[in-house]
Formats: structure tokens, C-alpha cells, sequence
């Protein structure tokens, strides 16, 4: 996203600005050299030695010899010593927590996931997660890491750091997550709730994209939640809730769930609803490959293979996806719908599934300017985006890249 001073800002503010927009344009960047720096970033040459001389004196920055630069004039290349400084993602969700190590420039060193027993009060899995992160630092003693992003499942208050509510799961509410973590593995901590951090890692991957458009992201795993981008901007709302669309109903004397509503999306299009229809429907199809104790990858797995019950479950909880996404279509007019998580990994049959029932059910000139598809991120999203979060907010603070070694 282009980067702007805005007039009114002390200088001290400005010279914060500018290097937080050198550090993105060197993320950016293999190597790079100062003249094209200066193109890209449109400062002045003797702003940009200065700061470039500040931040190999940091350890951060390093000449990597000549290059060959445009209309074949050769200069010094730099880079991000990108292999010091990490950044540690964490994603909980209901039954497990996961925890990876990125570099800045976005390469993975390492990834583990953890099982928890989530009837278990959140302070006692937090403390779990605590141990695993000390670990992590102690592996990475050398380098530099910069903070800790953690995706948790929403709705979240951003004010208080903590979830609001979550069907299930009293006991994970009204705890303060990053102070709690801050205080215990002493980095920074940022907190996200999860459709929104993979919506930023989404958000970044477009390429071309226009700034103005109205993107919507959809995590369809466990639960069902959604992030909303308009003009750049994810939209919040007043207590960090929109988005929260596993909550809007779809059968309004549907069964009853925990936030008060009835036949809410959850109930139709999570994974958790497919393993339970699976579960419910397979006396009734003695050919099918599945068993009550299949997981949903075997279910996603059957399905792709055309297995009978498999492709009557997954494609009405497509359908039912499809409904909702009419409704939000109506509402917020996007340009681009992604589908991401868990069951995403469905494939085009049920992408197609989807498109044909958000087809049918819209107007004609709506649907022509829609464009519906599935995430492009092999990894788990939302464990990218946290990494994101972490890098935007330390590049507000460029002071932090100060290496020791
Ligand atoms: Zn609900």
C-alpha cells in the first residue's frame, strides 16, 4: 500500500515514516540499490544515504556488491539481513495451537501444531502456549525476533484485547490475551482474530489489486468468520464484531445456538457441520468410503473421489455458504470474494457449487462484476497474516530492527 506524509507531523514523526517506507520497499526487494530506492520511494538521495547508513550501523541493512541498475548503470546493491530477524506467528483454534517461525521477508523455518483441551480455562492454554514460544525464543537466541502475532478465533474486542464470544467457550472470554502474553515471554504481542489476519495476508497477496475495492475473505473451518476490506481498510465495526458471520441466520427457526440467534451459518457450512451430517446420514449410504470416525480430510478426500454421501454433504454445505453469501453480496457489494481454511481444500467442484447458487440468487450485473474464489495460499493464512501484522507494526517502530550481533 503506497504510504503518504501527511503534512502537520514533527520531524522526528517524518523521519520514522520514511524509514518505515525504505523498510518496505527493501522487503520488497531482493536487492535493490539507493537510486532505485529513491525512485520507488520518491525521497530525496541524501535522506536515503542517511538513513541506509543508520540502518547498516543497525546490522539490519548490508551492501551486497555490485548491480547492474537501469540503462545498465552499475551500483551497490542492498538487503535485509532477513535471515536475523524473526517473527513468531501462533494460531489457536478449538482443538489446537500452532506455532510457526518466519523471517521477515516471509520464508518459514518452522512449524508445529500442539492439541489442546479446549474445555480448559484459556489462562491454563495460554500458559501452554507461553512454554512453546519461551522454547522458540531460546532456539532463535541469535536472531532478532521482532515480536509475537497471534490469530485467535473471534469475535474479538480490540479494545480489551480479549474475545467477546465464542459458541462453546465461555471460559476462552474476558481474558486480556496480548498483556497476559506480553508479560510472560517479554516481546511485543499482537492480537488478531483470525478471518481478519488471513484477510491481511490475502489482501497483500493480490496483485494489481485497486485500492478501492471491496474484497471479503471467508475462513471456513471449524467455525465460519469473515473479514471485510473497503477502501484498504479492514472494517471493524463498534466492538470488533462485523465479519462475524457464522452468527447470521439461515433458517430462522433453525436449531437454536449460543449467541441467541437460530440456524446460524455455522450450523450448515463449518467442517464441524459436515463431520456431523456425515455422521447422521451414513446408515443411509452402505457403498460410501466414510465411517463415523472419518476425519474431514477423508471426507474432502471422498469427496474428490465422488464418493455419494461425501458429495451430498460438502455441496449443501456449499449451497448453504452460497446462501449466505448472497446475503452479504446485497449488503456489501464485493468485488472479491475469497474462501480460505480448511474447507476450502474441497476444490473447484465446490467452488463451482457455490458460484452456481450465488448465481442464481443474485442480479444479473452484480454477479458479472464478482469475482469468487478459492484462497491461493497452500499454508494457513491466518498464521501468515499474524506474521504481517507483526512486521507493519515493528516498521512503525524501525527502531526495533537494532540487531546485536
Ligand atoms: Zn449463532
Amino acid at each position: 500500500m503506497a504510504s503518504s506524509i501527511r503534512k502537520g507531523k514533527n520531524s522526528e514523526d517524518i523521519q520514522e515514516m520514511n524509514r518505515s517506507l525504505i523498510i518496505r520497499i527493501l522487503q520488497q526487494s531482493k536487492t535493490i540499490s539507493r537510486a532505485d530506492i529513491a525512485k520507488k520511494s520518491g525521497l530525496q538521495q541524501a535522506t536515503i544515504t542517511y538513513i541506509i547508513n543508520d540502518f547498516i550501523k543497525w546490522g539490519f541493512v548490508e551492501e551486497t556488491g555490485i548491480i547492474e541498475g537501469a540503462k545498465g548503470r552499475r551500483s551497490i546493491g542492498l538487503s535485509i539481513r532477513s535471515e536475523k530477524y524473526k517473527v513468531i506467528s501462533a494460531r489457536l483454534v478449538r482443538k489446537y495451537f500452532t506455532l510457526a517461525v518466519f523471517d521477515v521477508k516471509g520464508k518459514r523455518y518452522s512449524i508445529h501444531q500442539y492439541k489442546i483441551d479446549s474445555r480448559d480455562e484459556l489462562k491454563n492454554i495460554l500458559a501452554c502456549v507461553v512454554k512453546e514460544i519461551k522454547a522458540v525464543k531460546e532456539n532463535y537466541a541469535n536472531d532478532k525476533i521482532l515480536g509475537v502475532g497471534i490469530a485467535v478465533p473471534g469475535p474479538l474486542t480490540k479494545r480489551e484485547n480479549s474475545i467477546v464470544y465464542f459458541t462453546g467457550f465461555s471460559q476462552w472470554q474476558n481474558v486480556d490475551i496480548s498483556q497476559y502474553l506480553e508479560n510472560e515471554v517479554e516481546l511485543p504481542v499482537y492480537l488478531e482474530q483470525d478471518a481478519n489476519a488471513a484477510t491481511l495476508a490475502e489482501w497483500s497477496a493480490i496483485e494489481n489489486h485497486n485500492e478501492n475495492e471491496t474484497m471479503l475473505c471467508v475462513m471456513v473451518g471449524q467455525g465460519i468468520g469473515a473479514g471485510i476490506v473497503d477502501d484498504g481498510k479492514l472494517i471493524r465495526g463498534k466492538l470488533g464484531i462485523a465479519g462475524e458471520i457464522g452468527h447470521m441466520s439461515l433458517e430462522y427457526d433453525g436449531p437454536q445456538c449460543e449467541c441467541g440467534n437460530c440456524g446460524c451459518m455455522d450450523f450448515y457450512t463449518s467442517t464441524s457441520a459436515v463431520m456431523r451430517e456425515v455422521r447422521s446420514n451414513i446408515g443411509d449410504y452402505p457403498n460410501t468410503a466414510l465411517n463415523s470416525e472419518s476425519t474431514i480430510a477423508d471426507i474432502l478426500e471422498a469427496y474428490r473421489k465422488n464418493d455419494e454421501l461425501a458429495l451430498k454433504t460438502v455441496n449443501r454445505a456449499a449451497r448453504y455458504l452460497g446462501y449466505g453469501l448472497v446475503n452479504i453480496t446485497n449488503i456489501i457489494n464485493p468485488g472479491i470474494i475469497i474462501i480460505g481454511d480448511e474447507m476450502s481444500k474441497a476444490g473447484e467442484k465446490y467452488l463451482n457449487e457455490i458460484i452456481k447458487t450465488i448465481k442464481k440468487r443474485i442480479q444479473e450485473s452484480v454477479f458479472k462484476n464478482l469475482q469468487i474464489r478459492l484462497s491461493k495460499f497452500e499454508e494457513d493464512t491466518a498464521l501468515i497474516g499474524v506474521s504481517y501484522l507483526v512486521i507493519n507494526e515493528s516498521i512503525k517502530k524501525p527502531e526495533i530492527f537494532i540487531s546485536n550481533t
